[in-house]
């Protein structure tokens, strides 16, 4: 079978990459392949379901401005497809002297990006979220919540409205470039095309390596673990509840989100994984250990993230530690509130000098181009993400 465009990941940055590609070349023929029967079931279709805003990224770097533009064009495919997302609004809250010197600066960071956003004092904190205590907060009106997992439905509808094919269930074995063409096999297909995009998430680094590439880096897992108040506490915040994040850790702190299914989930945490795609706890996958085990710049991380990475495995291990983080803005939950939820699992790059890659990381060859790292908040910035990798692709 040959195809002008192969892309292979049925996540969103696959989805959004192939839906510009056939926005770009009207009449070409593409071809999405993934491994599951199902699209968007690993990082896309376990995650938090935020729409950001982008309050937290470096003014004028990639993420910022993708973020901004991608949160723009997240809902305005959803109102064109008629997916339901709402716009809830976040208040970041400050429990101590120092996060609310954090919140300072985040407010500024927020207005360089050009957002509105609202400081409120403890007493206003408290009348626009009468359960949730703090020194005083930051409120970002523009952020979202919506199911990813339906925006990828809408997605692969537009690709096959387009023309383009998706094939599930196939999980691509061999990659061969040639000054012509690029060769991908699964188990019982092959397909040939003139230009490959690789968007594998979690087995982004396998696959590059499949490809022949030299890469740098490694995909560590780490786990994202969720609990799921109860109905009854549904109304328990009117926005997202957000902790100020500590600079010096990736990842943004357990937080109350509102989700489109008219849940609340408390999550995620940021822990050690021992499996890629095993999202129940203690999942092991061995040959996942090992490979990140004899990789010199895990042990680097390691050592650098010990002391918080103790901490994210306590509060994993001892639900009442879990509970204590959020009961310092929300001291009303309960050990019973904290109900079963599964886990997502994050893709993170780790360079081989230890560095964790916060930012997107892409590695390209005359006839293929590798997304080797699509950190949060890349569902949404998929859309933008999409064009500029459609854009590298055909002007290379
Ligand atoms: C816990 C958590 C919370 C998050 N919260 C948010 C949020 O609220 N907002 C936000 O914007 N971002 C969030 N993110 C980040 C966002 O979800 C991810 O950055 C994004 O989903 C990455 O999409 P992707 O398409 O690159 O990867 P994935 O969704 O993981 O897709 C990769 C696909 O490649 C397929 N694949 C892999 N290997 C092969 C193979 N050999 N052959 C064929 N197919 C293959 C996989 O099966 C998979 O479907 C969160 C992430 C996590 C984990």
């Amino acid at each position: 079978m040959t195809y002008d465009y192969c892309v292979i990941g049925g996540g969103i940055v696959g989805l959004a990459t192939a839906m510009q590609l056939l926005k770009e070349r009207p009449g070409s023929s593409l071809a999405l392949i993934e491994k599951e029967q199902e699209l968007a079931v690993h990082q896309t279709g376990h995650n938090s379901g935020v729409i950001h805003a982008g309050v937290y990224y470096a003014p004028g770097s990639l993420k910022s401005t993708l973020c901004k533009k991608g949160a723009q064009a997240t809902k305005e495919f959803c109102e064109a497809n008629g997916i339901r997302f709402e716009t809830c609004g976040k208040v970041l809250v400050a429990t101590n002297a120092v996060e609310l010197e954090r919140l300072g600066a985040l407010e500024q960071r927020a207005r360089q990006n050009g957002l509105e956003v609202e400081r409120l004092d403890a007493a206003t904190l408290r009348e626009r979220e009468p359960n949730i205590v703090g020194k005083g907060g930051l409120f970002v009106p523009s952020t979202g919540i919506v199911d990813y997992r339906q925006v990828c439905h809408g997605m692969a509808q537009a690709i096959k409205a387009a023309g383009g094919e998706i094939w599930l269930g196939q999980t691509v074995k061999e990659i061969r470039e040639s000054s012509r063409d690029v060769h991908v096999s699964s188990e019982g297909n092959s397909w040939t095309a003139s230009k490959l995009v690789v968007c594998a998430g979690l087995q982004s680094d396998r696959i590059a390596r499949l490809a022949g590439l030299e890469i740098n880096h490694q995909i560590v897992p780490f786990r994202g673990e969720y609990f799921r108040l109860p109905p009854s506490k549904n109304r328990i915040v009117n926005h997202l509840i957000y902790p100020v994040p500590d600079p010096d850790l990736p990842f943004l702190g357990i937080h109350l989100t509102r989700m489109a299914d008219g849940g609340v989930t408390v999550g995620p945490n940021a822990v050690l994984g021992f499996a890629r795609e095993g999202y129940k706890k203690f999942s092991v996958d061995v040959r996942d250990v090992a490979t990140y085990a004899s990789f010199p710049g895990f042990w680097k991380t390691i050592r650098d993230n010990l002391s918080s990475g103790l901490t994210e495995m306590k509060n994993s291990l001892f639900k009442s530690a879990y509970l204590e983080q959020c009961r310092r803005y929300c001291p009303s939950l309960t050990l019973e509130d904290l109900q079963p939820c599964e886990a997502g699992i994050r893709a993170q790059a780790v360079m081989r000098d230890g560095t964790l890659v916060h930012d997107f990381l892409f590695q390209q060859t005359p006839r293929m181009l590798h997304v080797c790292n699509a950190p949060s908040p890349a569902a949404t910035s998929a859309i933008p993400i999409g064009e500029m990798i459609a854009e590298k692709l055909l002007n290379a």
